[in-house]
């Protein structure tokens, strides 16, 4: 806890000049951020930082896994749901991102298969939700073994997943069929911090430069 009240500290000191009247600015106006970005909960992918962007660019949701439901998911498992309808309809964004990343460990728990025990309910219940995954890996990449890669390919597969899932949301789909809104698919490296994008024509991510 010191560790984040020094942080406190040290940006009311050092950082808040520079965004003082952008903050002010935000708060007479209110938000309009141009992109939703939905990534892991992991505390090494942080949006803002990787994109350089500033208070008031980003709507941000973060979730175990980067998991994006299918539209009829109901109850608990889709509070990321409410966020993509109100990131889409309310405040209007124009690009959605979803960003998978290395190492990620929810995508490592879903190989494994989520544990049977009842200690962690709402986890093997959210896991779940990206069971396809699990299937597609297992289908399509037998001939990976190697436990890291698998969680690359299943971070991949995941992010294509939710990209599919997010034309279930019938905000989404009037906003697409519009041509008032782009999704894309993103990988960050942790190792490296580059970032990779889904090229639909080339069938895989490529990086950023
Ligand atoms: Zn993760």
């Amino acid at each position: 806890m010191q560790q984040l009240l020094d942080g406190v500290h040290k940006f009311r000191r050092e950082e808040f000049g520079r965004y003082r009247e952008l903050f002010q600015r935000l708060s007479r106006e209110g938000q309009n951020p141009h992109t939703l970005f939905i990534t892991c909960a992991d505390s090494r992918v942080l949006a803002e930082l990787i994109t350089q962007s500033k208070p008031g660019d980003l709507f941000v949701v973060k979730n175990v896994g980067n998991i994006v439901p299918p539209a009829d998911t109901t109850g608990s498992t889709n509070s990321t749901a409410a966020a993509i309808e109100f990131a889409i309809e309310i405040l209007g964004v124009s690009d959605l991102v979803v960003c998978g990343h290395s190492q990620c460990g929810a995508m490592n728990a879903l190989l494994r298969g989520t544990p049977g025990d009842s200690v962690m309910p709402h986890l093997r219940a959210w896991l779940e939700v990206a069971a396809p995954v699990r299937e597609v890996v297992e289908r399509d990449y037998r001939d990976i073994t190697d436990p890291l890669a698998r969680a690359t390919v299943a971070a991949e597969e995941n992010v294509l997943f939710a990209l599919e899932n997010l034309h279930t949301y019938p905000v989404v789909a009037k906003r697409l069929a519009a041509g008032e809104l782009r999704l894309h698919g993103w990988f960050f490296k942790i190792a490296t911090a580059k970032l990779h994008a889904y090229d639909p024509t080339q069938k895989q991510f490529v990086e950023i430069v």
